[in-house]
């Protein structure tokens, strides 16, 4: 039955589903779809190709450009799915920019830089950035460029309205590049492909905030034969299913979860061979993101700097363990609850914990980068003086609510029962010195 398809339709199947999203976007093979299409979408592809592994899934779930989670959604803020620190609180982005300052100075103070965000969501930690920073003209002066990774138009457009103003157009070069004059000055440019970000930026300054936690993994189980992939499926199998089309067939939503590969994957093989995993025994269960490991090989390609060109700083920031592999980590949020990651697909974020040990192995491969951290979210707001800017800010209050609002705030992005233990904060330095908040 599965062979049954034919050879054209599992070339865009194929394409659709294993290339980055955003480059068959264009592509004239792919019919237009129903909103919402995604579970059947995927069922199609499940029985004519075989259950899909998990960071096919997850790239189809997120970024799809006609069903996706984030092209499509209204995903942040109370009414959203999920509400991130820039959005709890002005002091994060603020903080956060008062870091890249340091930074700036640390390097005796370079007559140009060149900021890029990885995944901006809504603008909100890029703006409060660039106003804190409004206040020390030489260093805003200093701002080449702005590039951001963006997938999502809807999203895109949000951030232009936010960095750029109402009046201030997209310039689109194609549907890959856009560019916008911000409100501060320096152009934006955004990239729908982390490989279209020059790779001649002097002094990139980056930023990936709730970035990775969005990047594809791949999950396996160490069983008594060995590794072993674990794979989407349908919840009925395809041979229960009445094959006909009956109403009662095509009207039902399609459902899905975890299967286990009954023999070697290609990924099962290539993926589980660091040392990492050598000693941990049947039935664990680990993630690896490929993907992340190469973002994190362009971060580093970035800011390394290299012929003459100064190298740059970045700051990573997302939720995870500092010291293990994360295990059984994928998960559904919606409506600000944890739901099952196989429920509606493209209706429901999902997230897994970030590997950081992974990430700063990447990077060592690279002479001369420095790793800080990570270190907890709450000590580092802490070390860059998030108490007193929060002190001013209730002082300043016009209201008893409006203090108790901010204290509120305050205690959310640094307790440990809220967000800040489990978010780490981890910086690379072109330069092998210390760092403000790590040390
Ligand atoms: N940093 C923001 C938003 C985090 S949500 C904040 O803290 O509020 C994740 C962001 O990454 C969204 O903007 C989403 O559209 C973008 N994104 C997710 N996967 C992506 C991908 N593969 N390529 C480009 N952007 C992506």
């Amino acid at each position: 039955m599965r062979r049954a398809a034919g050879r054209q339709l599992s070339r865009v199947v194929r394409d659709t589903f294993v290339c980055s999203c955003r480059s068959v976007s264009g592509a004239a093979a792919v019919p237009p779809v129903r909103k919402n299409d995604l579970p059947r979408q995927l069922s199609e592809v499940i029985k004519t190709m075989g259950p899909l592994n998990v960071a096919a899934y997850m790239r189809q779930c997120l970024v799809n450009p006609t069903d996706g989670y984030y092209t499509q959604q209204n995903v942040f803020g109370s009414k959203g799915d999920f509400v991130t620190s820039p959005e709890i609180s002005q002091m994060f982005g603020e903080l956060v920019g008062i870091w890249f300052l340091t930074e700036w100075m640390a390097m005796g103070k370079p007559a140009e830089i060149n900021i890029v965000e990885l995944g901006p969501g809504k603008g909100t930690l890029l703006d409060d950035l660039l106003r804190a920073s409004a206040k020390f003209k030489p260093y805003l002066g200093a701002v080449r460029e702005i590039h951001l990774l963006e997938a999502s138009d809807k999203l895109r457009e949000v951030q232009r309205q936010r960095l750029c103003g109402d009046d201030e157009a997209f310039d689109k070069k194609d549907d890959q590049l856009w560019y916008a004059k911000s409100k501060y000055g320096p152009q934006v440019v955004w990239h729908a492909d982390i490989g279209s970000i020059p790779s001649d930026l002097n002094r990139p300054f980056l930023l990936a905030h709730e970035f990775f936690d969005a990047m594809p993994i791949h999950a396996f189980e160490k069983t008594s034969h060995g590794w072993r992939e674990l794979l989407v499926d349908i919840k009925d199998s395809p041979a229960v299913v009445p094959a006909g089309p009956s109403p009662a067939a095509s009207n039902a939503e399609p459902e899905f979860h975890l299967t286990l590969a009954n023999k070697p994957t290609p990924h099962s093989m290539s993926l589980t061979k660091s040392s990492r995993y050598d000693k941990l025994e049947p039935p664990s269960r680990i993630e690896i993101s490929p993907e992340s490991q190469s973002v994190a090989n362009k971060i580093a390609s970035l800011i390394q700097g290299k012929d003459g060109r100064p190298g740059g700083t970045s700051l990573i920031i997302d939720y995870g363990p500092s010291d293990t592999i994360p295990i059984d980590t994928l998960r559904g949020i919606r409506a600000h609850k944890i739901v099952s990651p196989f429920e509606t697909p493209g209706m429901v974020d999902l997230s897994v914990d970030v590997d950081f040990v992974g990430i700063a192995e990447e990077i060592k491969k690279f002479d001369g980068l420095k790793v800080h951290g990570p270190v907890q979210q709450g000590d580092w707001l802490h070390k860059l003086g998030i108490g007193a800017r929060a002190t001013v800010l209730a002082q300043n209050a016009r209201t008893e609510d409006r203090r108790k609002m901010i204290e509120g705030e305050y205690k959310r992005l640094v307790e440990s029962g809220a967000m800040g233990k489990v978010y780490k904060v981890m910086a690379i330095t072109a330069e092998p010195r210390e760092s403000v908040g790590f040390t």
